[in-house]
């Protein structure tokens, strides 16, 4: 058994599991089973709301009284983290990244931010991706003059506290594979800040689970991600320093439990391609399922090029393979993609 750190709990969970029987019937290959954390809540979805169940409690452990967290304008993690800062009673300020135009109505996930009552910097982004320490600082000291001690909470709360999201994750997988009688191979998520896979590779691990930890990374590259998840790894190794004795895994062998799927990320972060916008299509029509253009479908459209290539592929006499995909949420950010979808009509 693990010992939990403190925790509240946020997310509507166990999240169902179900397999994607109607796409597979249109398209064939592997049977992909969707773990739906899109559902973790109506406006509290997606992945960040497990991280965050351990990322407050750990302000509220600390007295802290108010969050600050960064992310770009349609950042699913920084709408989370306002809406949790209002249901519990901390005060919260978003550093995002980029400044809206003027004509620009908020859509998405800034709409949600602004309705939190949250304070909001908006900043050009040459600015953040130079001085984002410098702004934290900034922001940090501000709510100390006003007598607020404040969590600085890094991007997609991935770090060593964020981690036990999809450690816990894990063990909630495990009773779904006994309860369904599969024993997936293969786990496969978008990454974006990595926190999410660094969970889900250390809960593989400490809950036994038989299958492999895959990320397809939505930006950056595979050498980025796997020495920032072999980082968050370590740290989490370095704070709970019992429940990694557990790991059996030394610190500078993490790396080898990380796989990237690179060749996925297209233009760049956030830019879908036409095959994205195809994918999210498919599945909406499917399957009744609505994957977001920056992660879930950016990585689902990986995973069936990936397919299609021939990997993950049994071959015909073998028993179909079962695949996870954990649907990390992010159906706000859609919307901000609707002249994307009106161009591509089909
Ligand atoms: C943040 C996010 C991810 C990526 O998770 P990380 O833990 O940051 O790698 C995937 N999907 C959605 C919808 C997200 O908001």
């Amino acid at each position: 058994m693990i010992n939990y750190p403190p925790r509240i709990s946020l997310a509507q969970t166990p999240t169902p599991l179900h397999p994607l029987k109607r796409l597979q019937e249109s398209i064939g290959g592997p049977l992909i089973w969707l773990k739906r954390d899109d559902l973790t809540g109506a406006v509290l979805s997606g992945n960040k709301v497990r991280k965050l169940e351990f990322i407050a409690a750990k302000a509220k452990q600390q007295a802290c009284s108010a969050l600050i967290t960064c992310g770009g304008i349609q950042s699913n993690h920084c709408r989370a983290t306002a809406l949790v800062a209002a249901q519990l009673g901390f005060k919260c300020h978003l550093i995002l990244r980029g400044i809206p135009s003027d004509q620009q109505l908020s859509d998405g996930n800034q709409l949600l931010d602004e309705l939190s009552g949250c304070t909001i910097s908006y900043h050009k982004p040459a600015e953040y991706f130079t001085h984002l320490d410098d702004i934290f600082a900034e922001v940090s000291k501000g709510f100390a003059e006003r007598g607020d001690k404040a969590l600085v909470i890094p991007t997609g709360g991935s770090d060593g506290d964020g981690l036990w999201g999809y450690i816990a994750a894990c063990e909630e997988l495990k009773k779904d594979f006994a309860q369904h009688q599969i024993n997936p191979s293969v786990i496969i998520t978008a990454s974006g800040s990595g926190g999410t896979q660094a969970g889900l590779v250390v809960g593989a691990q400490l809950f036994d689970l038989a299958a492999t930890v895959y990320g397809i990374n939505v930006c950056d590259d595979e050498d980025y991600f796997v020495s920032k998840i072999a980082a968050d790894i370590q740290e989490w190794q370095q704070k709970y320093p019992e429940q990694a004795k557990q790991l059996n895994c030394q610190p500078d062998q993490s790396k080898d439990l990380i796989n990237i799927i690179d060749g996925y990320v297209g233009k760049g972060y956030g830019i879908a391609s036409d095959a994205v916008i195809d994918t999210i299509r498919l599945l909406a029509r499917t399957e009744g399922i609505v994957l977001d253009p920056v992660y879930s479908g950016k990585a689902f459209n990986g995973l069936l090029m990936e397919i299609a290539n021939g990997r993950f592929n049994s071959s015909a006499d073998a028993t179909p393979e079962n695949i996870v995909f954990i649907h990390t949420g992010g159906v706000f950010g859609l919307f901000a993609f609707k002249e994307q979808f009106a161009a591509a009509k089909s």
